[in-house]
């Protein structure tokens, strides 16, 4: 099928709000035509609207990606839609902590399936698109959580930890056919997620960071793009830490 549109599609997922959606902002001004996922419509059409006021390219899909089926075909949907799909960058994710002993199989199985199974689904679902155009960026955001585990988390960690698992193995298989797969493993930042942490945590973790104070979504959206750039067109398979020295 021929391109109906000639700026690169990119699918965000978790665009409604935080890093994803600082993602989404960055993406539409370095010129892609973004496709925001996420199960909030309101969030996601105040995404739309301040991306067209930049003159930025942008539609939006309320869409679960947990639900596999559904998701699955929701990505091929955009590939079919404009005879491409460029960049998808799989920032969706949620948390459930609690120390083992008292985690339930649900809060461990919501934690995989949202934030590990829908990057698999999502990748699976991009990569015929991706190879058709011999390009593609593929990003998974995963944590430094992943890399060091972190007490409380053992689902979201193990989640965290796949993710580094599944992008390096996408990067062996896909890398013949121009496509690369990286992940970006941000330390502390500002968003939702972390608003929740009491202050004595934030507290204790300050001195842990090299630089002193947590991150921008911005921070996360500036790696995002430079991944998404031609300019990485030799980087595959790298986990980029964006976490002021946290994890070192
Ligand atoms: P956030 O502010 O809580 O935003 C989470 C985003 O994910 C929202 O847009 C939310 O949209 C979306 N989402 C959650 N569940 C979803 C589902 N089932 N289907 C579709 N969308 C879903 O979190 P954030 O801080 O921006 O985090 C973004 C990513 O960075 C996550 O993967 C997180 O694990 C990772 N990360 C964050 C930090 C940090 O310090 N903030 C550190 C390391 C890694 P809806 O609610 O509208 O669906």
């Amino acid at each position: 099928m021929e391109p109906t549109i000639d700026r690169r599609v990119a699918i965000v997922t978790g665009a409604s709000r935080g890093i994803g959606r600082a993602i989404a902002l960055r993406l539409a001004r370095d010129g892609r035509h973004v496709v925001g996922f996420a199960r909030d419509q309101g969030q996601l059409e105040s995404l739309a609207t301040a991306i067209a006021a930049m003159g930025g390219s942008c539609e939006t899909t309320v869409q679960d990606v947990g639900d596999g089926a559904t998701f699955g075909a929701a990505i091929e949907s955009v590939a079919e839609r404009h005879g491409r799909l460029d960049i998808i960058v799989n920032n969706a994710g949620i948390t459930r902590d609690g120390l083992i002993l008292r985690m339930s199989d649900e809060d461990f199985d919501d934690v995989i399936r949202v934030n590990l199974r829908s990057a698999f689904v999502a990748c699976r679902a991009a990569a015929r698109s991706m190879m058709r155009g011999r390009f593609g960026r593929i990003i998974n955001i995963s944590s430094v959580s992943g890399i060091t585990g972190n007490a409380g988390q053992t689902n979201y960690s193990a989640a965290k930890a796949g993710l580094i698992g599944l992008t390096k193995s996408i990067a062996k298989e896909l890398g013949g056919k121009g496509i690369t797969a990286n992940v970006i493993a941000p330390g502390f930042i500002d968003s939702d997620m972390t608003k929740a942490l009491p202050a004595s945590l934030k507290d204790a973790v300050l001195p842990a960071i090299a630089l002193r104070r947590f991150g921008a979504v911005e921070d996360i959206a500036a790696a995002a793009s430079y991944l998404s750039s031609d300019d990485a067109g030799y980087v595959t398979g790298h986990v980029l830490q964006v976490d002021g020295g946290l994890g070192m």
